[in-house]
Formats: C-alpha cells, structure tokens, sequence
C-alpha cells in the first residue's frame, strides 16, 4: 500500500469511530453507525417484558452488523417510567419500549392500543393492527408527538387479580380497595370500589398490610417475580380488563428519518420478532408458573362469577361511549375498534373459541 493510500484508510477509520483495527470496523464502512438510546417503562430485568427490550436492542443491534447501536435504560436509570413517551418524543432518547395506555394523560385514545376492558385477544389485537387498519390508526394518533409506534410484545390475556375477599356478587366489588389502572379502574369505581394507582414493585406490601383489598398486576409469571401468591388468598380469572395488551415500540421520526431504508426494515422486523416471542414467552411461562401457584396450595384460583363480569362489561360500555362522545379521535377509533372486534369476533367463536371448548371434552 502506498502511504497516501494508508493515510486514506485511516481517515476513513477515524470518520467512522472505529478502532484501529479494519476487522473491528467493516460494519461501519457499510454506512453511517447510529448510536441510540433506549428509554423503558420496567424494572431493570423485568422477566418478559424488560428482558425482551434489551432482546430488542442486541437482535437490532447485531442484524444491522452494529451499524445501530442501542443502550438500554430501566425505569428510573435515565427517566422515571412514566415520562418515556416525552422522552422519545422530544428526542433526548431515540427509542423506548413501553405501553400506549400509560400515555392516556396525553392523548386518551392511546389506551385502544394497549387492551381496553373487554377489548380483543392478543391474536385479535394483531389482526387488528396488522391487517384491520389499527396500526394506522395507532400512527395518525402519535404523528404529532413526532413517534412511530411498532407493536412490540403481548403478555397475552392477563389474570383478573389478587384477592383478600371472596367475589361471589357485584356487591362484594362494593368498597374494595384494588390496585388496577386504567380503564379498568374506571369501571371498578363505577362498580363501587376504589381503585388505586401503585407501582408493581409496591403491591406486595400493600396487600400484605390491607391497605389494599386487592390487586391486578399480569399473571402467574410476572406475579411470582413480586411473591403475590404469598399475599393473597383468592386468584381470579379472567382478565377482563386487560384482554391481549400490547406493548409497544417509540421511535423519534427524526431519528427514523435520518435511517436509511435497510436499518428501518431491520427495525421494524425485529419489533414484529419481539411481538411474535413475547407473545409465545407468556403463554409458556404463565402455563409453567400456574402450576408453582397450584402445587403451592395456599391459593385458591377461581373465576369471577357471570353475573359479575356481565355487569362489568355492561359499566364499559358506558365508559366507551362516554370517552368517545367527548374526545373525536376517540370516536374514531373505537368505531374502527368495535366493528372488527365484531366481525372478527364471529370467526373466533367458531374457530377458536369452538374448538378450545371440545379440546378439553
Ligand atoms: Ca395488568
């Protein structure tokens, strides 16, 4: 090599911010090299959920060659959990991982993005979404807080929650103090109780001392990570609050703008990953975990008798029709939301829905 053509290669070296060695540095030859910050809702390492943001990131990370490069942040470490939307938003991250319907306070029609109270299943989300016009419902809704959302994991159906008092009427909802956010507050309150706003890291000791009759967190397998079984007597079912939650992958659009196009269909394939694995990783997990509650025995797992549940989905209703008439983009959404949750409906009771019921005949 001549010793311009030496100077040129370590200038081309130096421009890309890679060591000195070539091996170490191909990726980056192949285009610009993004540094990215990753802003998430959980708890450093939270099973599921924190652990499949930072799959995120490494699957990003390592099919782009390195040519992306992802830190990821807990809750807490560069903002609180609750400001990820903002912070993506305005761009101090570039990324984050969370869920739609803690951005509620910000726009209430984000909550149709995540699970609503007797909303759709995780398959019936995903068709929703991918092929029944949701997703760009979702985008028209966060344009303009300058994001994109990607679906990006599913928990699946949750469990109804923890209980220190037995449900067999709607009367037995009257004055229960229960952790459950969300809309599913909002139709307990109607139904008589208190619902109460805590961290999941603060359910544990809530219900232990009684300052809380009741709690809804996930299902078996988060639920364990916080030893739920141990303070409690009752586990209800289903979780009719939240049916099939979504959760959700924000980009800034600048930063997604300056991608070029092999990065953004990277990243967009690897969300949709994320949003298949986790899906498939609280099926198995929550499946695996139920039996650690059952062989432990001090837990009895009973379902939410009829005559409650349909008297909750009757107070939704009126709660759907309230938001709607008050807020258009509500509106809007809900009636995207409700007519194919109808049409779809229809196919999985008889797909689905009539072949879990002979499976087990
Ligand atoms: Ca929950």
């Amino acid at each position: 090599m001549k010793r311009r053509d030496v100077l040129t290669a370590a200038g081309a070296l130096a421009l890309t911010g890679c060591a000195s060695k070539v091996s170490e540095c191909q990726s980056s030859e192949a285009g610009e090299q993004f540094n990215w910050k990753m802003v998430t809702s959980w708890p450093p390492n939270l099973p599921g959920l924190g652990t499949g943001a930072t799959k995120l990131a490494e699957h990003i990370e390592a099919a782009s060659g390195g040519r992306i490069r992802i830190k990821v942040f807990a809750a807490g470490e560069l903002v609180p959990a609750f400001e990820v939307f903002g912070t993506v938003s305005e761009g101090t991250a570039e990324i984050g991982h969370s869920a739609a319907y803690y951005w509620r306070g910000k726009t209430e029609a984000a909550q149709f993005f995540t699970a609503i109270p007797f909303g759709m299943n995780v398959m019936e989300m995903n068709a929703w979404l991918y092929y029944g016009g949701g997703l760009e419902l979702y985008r028209e809704l966060y344009e303009p807080f300058n994001l994109i959302p990607f679906p990006a994991g599913n928990t699946g159906i949750q469990m109804g929650g923890w209980f220190n008092r037995e449900i067999n009427t709607l009367a037995d909802l009257k004055g229960l103090k229960m952790r459950i956010p969300g809309l599913g507050g909002e139709v307990l309150r109607r139904a008589g109780g208190t619902p109460v706003a805590l961290a999941g890291s603060e359910i544990f000791t809530a219900l232990q001392t009684g300052s809380i009759d009741a709690a809804e967190w996930n299902g078996p397998y988060n639920d364990l990570t916080f030893g739920l079984h141990k303070a409690a007597r009752y586990y209800y079912y289903p979780g009719w609050h939240e049916p099939g939650p979504v959760l959700e992958c924000i980009i800034n659009r600048d930063a997604w703008a300056k991608l070029p196009a092999d990065l953004q269909t990277i990243v967009e394939i690897a969300c949709g990953a994320l949003n298949d694995k986790m899906t498939a990783e609280y099926a198995a997990r929550n499946a695996q975990n139920l039996q650690v509650i059952k062989q432990d025995g001090k837990v009895a797992i009973r379902k939410f008798p009829d005559e409650v549940l349909s008297e909750l989905r009757r107070i939704t209703v009126e709660v759907y029709d309230e938001l709607a008439a008050e807020d258009q983009k509500v509106a809007k959404i809900l009636e995207s939301f409700s007519t194919f949750k109808k049409t779809i409906g229809e196919w999985t009771e008889i797909s689905q829905q009539a072949y879990l019921n002979t499976r087990n005949l």
